[in-house]
């Protein structure tokens, strides 16, 4: 007989766009160590599907920082280079459903609206050229329950937003495409930064519009540098250091607020991480930003 709960499954989605930091490393960690700690998978996909953005050689030099980390995942990497025709599946089966249309407003004007879309072209059943493609959103979702920081609400305008999923220069929209790529990779769960949050908001309605199972979600904190900004791949912050990855962990741990692992010194990467799992608790991560000032 099938089992009900599903068996746990995480993943870590970095974007090529730069070098890991301390910032992907709370992240790809707290993700890992959630997903080990429930005796289950942890995938990685490369989020390569915004090529202007991309920086050659990232996704690689990504991958074998996770590996120096001791961060080893399951299965294969998954790339969504490789994955159009599922997204192209996607928008197709909304446009069958009535559920998207054809939007040509300029970017001028959207920013006119202070960025939110005010469904100007949702009736005027404009034709595919030059247009970008918009969810007719019938589903709005004004919160969710996170396992971090308990309910989440965004405000109205964000929810009822008709958003991007194709853009007008032919590029899929993140928002699509990570739930294309979640529910096939069966990801029952999603730890990640908690800049996504409010797109949390918006994928946990398209999953409502495509009808997919919602996974659950957590959200870690973000790591700020001294100027109050986030680590960023595309502000440069400083590389993750490719020596010695275990005083970088233990403090990575530490900005988690996780017990801390006593003769670190005297362990291997890997004995650390099995500590570290055995250790977890979701329940002592901090639920706002923090500010380091270590390795930005
Ligand atoms: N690829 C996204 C990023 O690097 C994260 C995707 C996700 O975790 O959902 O910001
Ligand atoms: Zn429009």
């Amino acid at each position: 007989m099938k089992s009900t709960t599903s068996p746990y499954i995480g993943r870590f989605a970095p974007s090529p766009s730069g070098n890991l930091h301390l910032g992907s490393l709370v992240t790809a960690l707290g993700s890992y160590l959630q997903a080990r700690s429930q005796n289950g998978k942890w995938l990685v996909r490369i989020d390569d599907i915004d090529p202007p953005r991309e920086v050659a050689g990232a996704s690689q030099r990504i991958l074998t920082t996770l590996e120096h980390y001791g961060l080893y995942w399951d299965d294969h990497v998954l790339y969504q280079s490789q994955r159009h025709d599922a997204y192209r599946e996607a928008l197709e089966y909304l446009h069958q459903q009535g559920k998207s249309y054809y939007c040509t407003c300029s970017r001028h004007r959207i920013k006119e609206l202070q960025g939110h879309y005010d469904g100007h072209c949702r009736h005027l059943q404009l034709p595919a050229l030059d247009a970008a493609i918009r969810l007719k959103q019938t589903h709005p979702v004004y919160q969710f329950t996170d396992k971090i920081r308990g309910t989440v609400y965004t405000e109205a305008n964000v929810a009822e937003e008709d958003v991007i999923i194709h853009r007008k220069d032919g590029l899929f929209a993140y928002n699509l495409v990570v739930v294309v790529d979640d529910h096939y990779q069966n990801v029952t769960e999603v730890v990640r930064g908690a800049d996504l949050i409010p797109a949390t908001l918006q994928q946990i309605s398209l999953y409502h519009h495509l009808s997919l199972p919602i996974p659950r979600y957590a959200h870690l904190p973000l790591i700020l540098n001294h100027d109050n900004n986030k680590l960023s791949k595309q502000n440069h912050a400083t590389a993750l250091p490719m020596t010695d990855p275990r005083p970088v962990i233990c403090h990575a741990l530490a900005l988690l607020k996780q017990p801390p692992i006593a003769h670190w010194q005297d362990l291997s990467t890997h004995q650390l991480l099995e500590i570290a799992t055995r250790q977890w608790q979701l329940a002592v991560i901090p639920s706002h930003d923090i500010i380091d000032k270590t390795y930005d």
